[in-house]
């Protein structure tokens, strides 16, 4: 089973991925309107967003566990290596 490389979440079926497509390595939710993947802000701040209205979260505590998660990663690497330099 694949998983999205900018959010982790399982793709199971063709129709969680970016276009229906399951060549492709993100999931729909990840997906800009014209098809291409979400950059590191547009995801985050989705992810942010989801996490303080699913869970309740505050959302300085919603950015720390969504910056923690997306550092696993893989498309958020280069990302994550630049701000270390
Ligand atoms: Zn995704």
């Amino acid at each position: 089973m694949k998983k999205c490389i900018a959010c982790g979440m399982p793709m199971r079926q063709a129709s969680d991925f970016a276009q229906g497509n399951p060549d492709l390595d993100y999931c729909k939710y990840c997906t800009r309107p014209d098809g291409r993947m979400c950059s590191f802000e547009e995801n985050q701040h989705r992810l942010v967003n989801l996490m303080v209205k699913t869970q309740g979260l505050d959302r300085a505590v919603a950015v720390a566990q969504v910056d923690a998660s997306m550092r696993q990663l893989p498309a958020w690497q280069a990302h994550y290596q630049e701000e270390n330099r």
